[in-house]
């Protein structure tokens, strides 16, 4: 499954932060996760689990995930609406045809730690 793929490029990044930065270990790490991206983001949590075991820079911290809202523009009208809630058709013509303008993002928003330790 590709989410595994992803945490590992994540657990690379956030290596890499915690290098830069001399810090041993993080307390969570917050990623934005795109409606309009194939990610499941429940896929990304339970792989989370197993591999934030095998660093020890990762170990007893939390994943966050925040999803974004995949928006699309209507190719005949203009219209901008949110594709999910309204399941790929546009609401003002009822067209089908389509440009996802948001959503198709996933990133690394922020990496937390706790002070103090
Ligand atoms: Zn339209």
């Amino acid at each position: 499954m590709h989410e595994l793929t992803l945490l590992y490029g994540v657990v690379d990044k956030v290596g890499e932060v915690v290098k830069d930065n001399g810090l041993d270990h993080v307390d969570a790490i917050v990623i934005e996760v795109g409606e309009a991206t194939s990610v499941i983001p429940e896929f990304l949590q339970d792989g989370y689990e197993v591999i934030s075991d095998d660093y020890d820079f990762l170990r007893g911290s939390e994943l966050i995930i925040e999803r974004i809202t995949a928006v699309g523009r209507c190719r005949q009208c203009g219209t901008e609406f949110p594709i999910v809630a309204n399941k790929g058709i546009c609401p003002e013509c009822g067209s089908f045809d389509k440009d996802i303008i948001e959503g198709m993002d996933f990133f690394i928003r922020e990496v937390r730690v706790m002070e103090n330790q």
